[in-house]
Order: structure tokens, then sequence, then C-alpha cells
């Protein structure tokens, strides 16, 4: 499996490849406009303020204008009504005119004159100067002389005069200031549309700022939760592995591994069937290890029955050594393996481990389900790896305690072997008292087939009798080779007689050994040799085996003793069961064997020995 946990720098790098180029120059732009946006609004806004008013100056200086013109108006008229009716109380306005001007003399006046000014005009307070001299002039002569007086000491038309000029210069000064406050609305009116718009622009740049750093920190948020869920479901499944991977190294026996590989493989692949095919011993055939069923979803393919077994050569993944996805239902036919045929579309991953493929593992994806992800078959490799190592090692721990328990030479198991077994075999006795036989065998004059033959030819011999022996005995018998030439076999459920006549059996083919290696084309022919047994038996000549077994080499002694070539059984036990009566092996076969040995011009010895 992939090494899974996404560290911060990896989460940053596989965020900063996952947001586009665009968005990347998206912020600093977005950012720069928005700035840009917003101080030109300000100014915009500020320069507004500052026309306004001019404006609210230019009408003010308007208005004033106006005012002293009203004023210069009141001040004829009224000095006028004043001369015609004589009333004094005709001259308010008059005087109130000539307060007015007094007081606005250094103010609106002034301003005025200094718009006339520029306008290269005469100045109003010199025009406003004339007409209040004239009418005070008429209203002094007409206090001292009546109305005659008045109009005789200044001409009528001076005073109207002075006030046309005030009129046309007050005209002046108002159309220039109209014209001004024409001109700085139109100004106005731009500066506020420009900062509507760039209000605007930058109200919708925001909303864009803000969306996108809405959307970023969301596509952040479900990157970094989807990363962290990866990063979890990752520690689970190697968590799984390692869980597994412990179990099947500790030493686990087959039924075990099945139990094991299928809760694992439920947790890495959730909801999957699945099948485990291992190599058989001669590696000619995949059989059915384990299965295991998946989820409804997957039940189309869990129904279908895996096949027992099949060869190697139908298996599309063990000929290209890789995971194969094959489809047999697909249209057109995917290239399914023929013993995985009926299981529809499926993942085959060969498990080798330590040079060597172990099996197959095939992982159901159901009729016409898409293709395997690349995690799943990550995954799929990962289990199979995990799985192929432990049965690899479970191989060699058995071949090396059958290295332990066996002896090179013959094949038979070694004297701790038969020690551990006999241990077994003690406590079923005493269960269920079923006989054990015992037979402990020594060839005769080995020493003398060394010194003759070479100690070669009786390594031969001592493999031959052993094959022998594998041949001759039932799968739950046991022969070890107990030391040297000495061999011990166990038979489970065999009573003294029927172990005599087994043992004589082996005794006659022992001595016709050199015959039938010749017969089968040994290279170097065997020298002849015989074999002395002695057989006992549990609970007839002993109540307990290891005794049984003590009184088989007892009774193997009295064999060489009565001149080897023999079978001798052990007396029976006296506490024991009524003995079998005990039969001679038949002397045709002891006639065979002499003669056969005679033919051969060896010594034998001539009888044979039931005890
Ligand atoms: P007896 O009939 O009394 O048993 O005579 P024997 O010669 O077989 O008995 P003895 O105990 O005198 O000799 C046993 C011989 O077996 C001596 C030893 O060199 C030989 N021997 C033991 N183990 C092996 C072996 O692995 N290979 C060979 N070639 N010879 C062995
Ligand atoms: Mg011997
Ligand atoms: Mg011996």
């Amino acid at each position: 499996m992939s090494d899974q946990s996404l560290s911060g720098t990896d989460t940053r790098k596989s965020l900063k490849r996952k947001m586009p180029r665009l968005w990347r120059w998206a912020v600093p732009v977005l950012g720069t406009l928005l700035a840009v946006g917003a101080a030109a609004a300000t100014w915009g806004y500020i320069d507004a303020q500052r026309i306004d008013a001019q404006v609210q100056g230019a009408m003010t200086d308007r208005d004033n204008a106006r005012r002293i013109l009203q004023a210069a108006v009141d001040l004829e008229s009224s000095s006028r009504g004043f001369l015609l009716s004589g009333r004094h109380e005709q001259l308010a306005d008059y005087h109130a005119a000539l307060l007015f001007f007094d007081r606005e003399r250094n103010k609106s006046i002034a301003a005025v004159d200094r718009g006339l000014d520029l306008l290269r005009e005469s100045s109003l307070a010199d025009a406003l100067e004339v007409a209040m001299r004239t009418r005070a002039r008429r209203i002094e002569h007409y206090a001292t002389g009546g109305v005659e007086a008045a109009l005789r000491g200044t001409q009528a038309s001076e005073g109207k005069r002075a006030t046309d000029d005030i009129r046309r210069l007050v005209g002046v000064y108002v159309a220039d200031r109209e014209a001004k406050i024409a001109a700085l609305h139109a100004a106005l009116g731009w500066r506020q549309t420009a900062v509507v718009i760039l209000i605007v622009f930058s109200a919708l740049t925001t909303i864009i700022a803000l969306a996108f750093a809405h959307r970023q920190i969301w596509r952040r948020q479900v990157l970094a939760e989807g990363a962290r869920a990866a990063s979890d479901r990752r520690g689970r499944e190697l968590a799984a592995l390692v869980e597994m991977s412990e179990l099947l190294q500790s030493g686990v026996e087959t039924k075990d591994v099945r139990a094991v590989v299928a809760h694992a493989a439920r947790r890495l692949l959730p909801g999957l069937s699945g099948w485990l095919f291992a190599f058989n011993n001669s590696r000619d055939r995949l059989d059915l290890a384990a299965s295991w069923k998946g989820s409804t979803a997957n039940q189309s393919a869990a129904s279908t029955e895996p096949p027992d077994h099949f060869a190697p050569s139908e298996c599309w993944a063990l000929k290209r050594g890789r995971p194969h996805h094959g489809d047999p239902s697909a249209e057109g036919g995917g290239l399914g393996c023929v013993a995985c045929a009926a299981t529809g579309s499926g993942l085959c991953v060969p498990m080798a481990a330590r040079g060597e493929v172990q099996g197959v593992l095939r992982i159901a994806f159901g009729a016409n389900a898409p293709a395997p992800t690349a995690e799943q078959t990550a995954l799929a490799t990962a289990l199979g790896d995990s799985v192929s190592l432990a049965l690899a090692n479970q191989a060699l721990r058995e071949r090396l305690r059958g290295q332990a328990l066996r002896d090179s030479l013959t094949g038979l198991h070694n004297r701790r072997f038969l020690e551990e077994v006999m241990a077994q075999m003690e406590a079923q006795l005493a269960r269920d008292g079923r006989p054990v036989a015992v037979l402990m065998m020594d060839l005769d004059h080995f020493k003398s087939i060394n010194d003759t033959h070479g100690h070669a030819a009786g390594d031969a011999v001592l493999r031959s009798v052993g094959l022998l022996l594998t041949e001759q005995l039932r799968r739950s018998d046991v022969a070890c080779r107990y030391g040297g030439e000495e061999l011990a076999v166990l038979l489970p459920g065999c009573d003294l007689a029927q172990a005599a006549e087994r043992a004589d059996m082996i005794r006659q083919s022992v001595a016709m050994l050199h015959k039938s290696a010749a017969a089968h084309g040994h290279k170097a022919p065997l020298p002849p040799v015989t074999i002395s047994i002695g057989v006992a038996a549990a609970p007839q000549s002993a109540r307990q085996l290891a005794d049984a077994l003590k009184a088989a080499d007892a009774a193997l002694y009295e064999a060489k003793r009565a001149g080897r070539n023999r079978v001798t059984a052990a007396p029976l036990h006296s506490a024991g069961p009524h003995p079998p009566k005990l039969e001679v092996v038949p002397a045709v076969a002891m006639q065979r064997a002499v003669s056969s040995a005679a033919a051969s011009s060896t010594s034998l010895p001539q009888s044979m020995e039931i005890g």
C-alpha cells in the first residue's frame, strides 16, 4: 500500500495544484481593483463636496448681488417717495438701504467688486457711492428749500444713471455667477456619475472577492476534509494490513490463515467478495484456500461459487505476472480466466513472496461492474503481498519443522519426533484403550556390510530400507530412525498379532531388497541385508507405550540372540487382556527368504521366532 498519510506540505501542494491558474491571479487583481475603486470613489466624493461648496458660494454671491441691487432700488424709490410726498416715514427703506450698504461694504459689496474687477468692469461700490450721494444731496436740498430746491439742486438723471449703472453691474455679476454655477453643476454631474459607477464597481468587486474567498475557503475545507478522510482511511487500511500480517506471522494454522485473510479483506475492500487460491504441494494446481462474501451490491458475484481448483495455465494474472482485471461478462467478452469466468468482473492478483508465486487473490466486483480503481488495485496488491509473505513463511516454517523432525538420510522421522508422537499416542491410549504396537528393528551385521561394501553402500541400504518402510506403512503409522541402523515403528490401532504379521512382511521385504533394487535398475546393486525385529504392543505387552517400546527393544535383543533375520514378539503383560494367539509367520515366506538369500550366497539365519 502506498504510504499514505498526507503531510502538511503535501496537502498544501495538492491544494495549489488543484487551484486553477486564473484563480491564483484573481486574488491580487481583484484586491487591486477593489483598492483602486475605493480610492477613486473616495476622491470623487471629496471632489464633489468641494464643487458643491463652490456652487453654494457662487449662489450666495449671486443672491448677495441681487440683494445689493434690491437695496439700491429701495434707496432710489424711497427717496423719490419722500421727495414726492414729503412724508418722513417714506424714508424708512432709504435708511435701511444706507445701513445695509454700510454693513456690506467690506463684505458682499467688496466680493462683488472683486468679481467685477476680474470681469474688467467698474466698481459697484463707486456706483453705490454715487447713488447714495445723489439721493442724500436731494433730501438735503428738500429739507432746506422744498421740492423745487431738491429738483433744482441735482440733475434728475444723475440718480437714475447711478441706479442704472448699479443694475448693469449687478446684472453682469449675476450673469457671471450663473454661468459659473451652470459650469459647476455640469462638473458635479459627471463626477457624481463617476462616483456612482465607481461605488457600484467597488461593491461588485467586493462581492466577487468575497464570493471568491468563500469559494476558496469552502474548497480548501472540502479538500482538507477529503485529505483527512483519505488519511484516516489509509491509516485504517494500514492498521488492518499490519494486524493481518502480525496474525499471519504468529504461526497460525492454515484454517486460521483463511479466517484472518477473509477478515482483513472485508476491512480493506468492504462490500467485495473474494477468493484466495494457493498452490498445492506439487505446484500443478491452485486450490481454493479461502473465500469471503461481500455486501448485497456484490451478491450477484458472491452467489456464484468459485471453482475448487484450477490449473496455473488458466490464470491470466499468473501468466502476466501482475494484477489482471478480467470481465468475461463484459460486452465483447473481456479477457477473463476460464476458472473465474463464472464470477463476473474481477481483479486477480498474483501473490509472490521469496521469489516464488504462492497463489492468486481474486476480488470480485460483480457482473458488468466498472474496472477497479487504482486504490482498489493497490489495496488488493498489498493484501496479496502480505498474504503471500505469510504463506511463504508458513511453508518455510513447516519445511524447517519437517527438517528438524526428519532424518535426512532415510527420510524417516527422527527420534525426537517419535518421542513427541509417543506422548500423543500415550494420551490417546489412556483415553480410548485402542492398542498401539511398536516395532524395534535393527539391520543385521550392518557393520560387516559397511566393511565389505563401503560406507556409501551402507547408506544406500539404510535409504532403501527407509523408502521401503514409507511404502509399506499406513499414513497413520510412524516410522523413524531410532539411531544408527536401528529403526522404530509405531502402529496405532494394531494389536500384537497384527503387528507381528506386518513386521514379518517388512522383514521379508528387507531380505528381498537387493533383488527388487536390481529389478528397479539401481545404478549400484545393493548388498543383501536382513533385519531383526522386536514386536510389542500396548496394552498387551505393557500398560504404557514407553514400556511397550522397552519390551520391543528386549524382543529385538532376543531376535538377535536367537540368530537374527527374525521377528520376535515381547511376552504378554501379566495384567493385560488375554493375548491373541500369535502365529508363526508362514514357513513359505521364510523359505522364500532363505532360498533367495541362499541363491545370493549370503549367510542368513535360519529360523524365525514368535515369542
Ligand atoms: P548386529 O547384527 O548385532 O546388529 O550387528 P551390527 O554390525 O549391525 O551392529 P553393530 O552395532 O556392531 O554395528 C552397527 C554399525 O552400523 C556400525 C556403524 O558403522 C554402522 N552405522 C551406523 N549408522 C550408520 C550410517 O548412517 N551409515 C552407515 N553406512 N553405517 C552406519
Ligand atoms: Mg545391527
Ligand atoms: Mg545396532
